[in-house]
């Protein structure tokens, strides 16, 4: 179905309502660490049900939001939902980082930035920014120094989507991040191509020798695992680990379990 600009911008008035009214909601997918052999992070979804379309696809709001001011609303709903999530998950016993996702053209825009600065500040637990890379914020200097102001404030940059579209070398030599996200359609592939999978090793080295660590992307199976353990990636993010799911679930699954009285 193609989207006309009518039926967008009332797309986008809605969304707008939508952060509002309780309509737009968040779940969690976790993030596995290889090392620790647990689950040490989680990302942050943003999920909408509307009150006539039903379930509208984030991939379709964002990418909508982004041609406008929207997504600026949609990205301090985010990081609002995301620091009053923390808190009550660390209320819980759980202690786990938080990646919410931050367009690329935001980087750039300096009232993004006035407002993330105070939200971030806020932040009590590990809070990390996936930025998808975008050609230019490599070579931006306005979005170079926002960067460093968000670090300076707290939060650790991690790049998404890596692979994917326009990746350049020059925003793994320009942009601080402490984590790379290789994109699922090369680990989709790692069991079939041996072209990704040299691939996927030689970024993993690549970032290692960076100061990066590594988060793959859509690991379904455990022969992917396998393959990604052999390759020194650090952790794993995907249907096999865990779906993305509702807060109560996260919980459920990851908080601390009372022990068994004996007796
Ligand atoms: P993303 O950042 O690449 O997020 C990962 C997407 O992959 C999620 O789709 C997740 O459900 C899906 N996924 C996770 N594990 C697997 C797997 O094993 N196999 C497959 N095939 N897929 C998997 P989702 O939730 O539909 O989100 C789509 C995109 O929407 C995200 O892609 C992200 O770019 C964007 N997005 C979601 N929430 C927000 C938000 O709050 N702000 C912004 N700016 N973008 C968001
Ligand atoms: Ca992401
Ligand atoms: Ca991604």
């Amino acid at each position: 179905m193609k989207s006309d600009a009518p039926g967008d911008a009332s797309l986008m008035t809605d969304m707008i309502d939508a952060l509002e009214n309780g309509e737009m909601g968040i779940h969690l997918q976790p993030k596995f660490d290889l090392r620790a052999n647990a689950v040490t992070g989680a990302e942050v979804l943003a999920r909408w049900t509307h009150p006539v379309r039903g379930e509208v696809r984030p991939d379709s709001f964002v990418n909508i939001a982004e041609k406008s001011e929207a997504i600026r609303a949609l990205t301090d709903w985010a990081l609002r939902t995301t620091i009053a999530t923390h808190k009550r998950l660390r209320a819980t016993g759980i202690d786990v980082a938080l990646a919410v996702n931050l367009s690329g053209r935001l980087v750039a825009d300096p009232a993004f930035l006035a407002n993330a600065l105070t939200i971030i500040s806020e932040s009590e637990g590990q809070l990390y920014l996936e930025i998808t890379e975008t050609a230019s914020i490599g070579d931006e200097e306005d979005a170079l120094r926002h960067l460093h102001a968000l670090i300076e404030a707290g939060a650790l940059i991690s790049i998404d989507d890596y692979g994917r579209g326009l990746s350049s070398l020059t925003s793994l030599r320009r942009i601080p991040a402490s984590e790379l996200k290789i994109d699922r359609v090369f680990i989709e592939s790692l069991q079939h191509s041996a072209r990704d999978a040299l691939i996927v090793q030689s970024t993993i080295d690549l970032s290692h020798a960076l100061g990066m660590k590594v988060t793959a992307e859509g690991v379904e199976n455990e022969a992917t695992l396998a393959a990604l353990k052999t390759m020194g990636c650090d952790v794993v993010q995907g249907h096999l680990t865990g779906w993305p799911m509702s807060e109560a679930g996260f919980i459920e699954r990851f908080a601390p379990k009372p022990r068994a009285e004996a007796g």
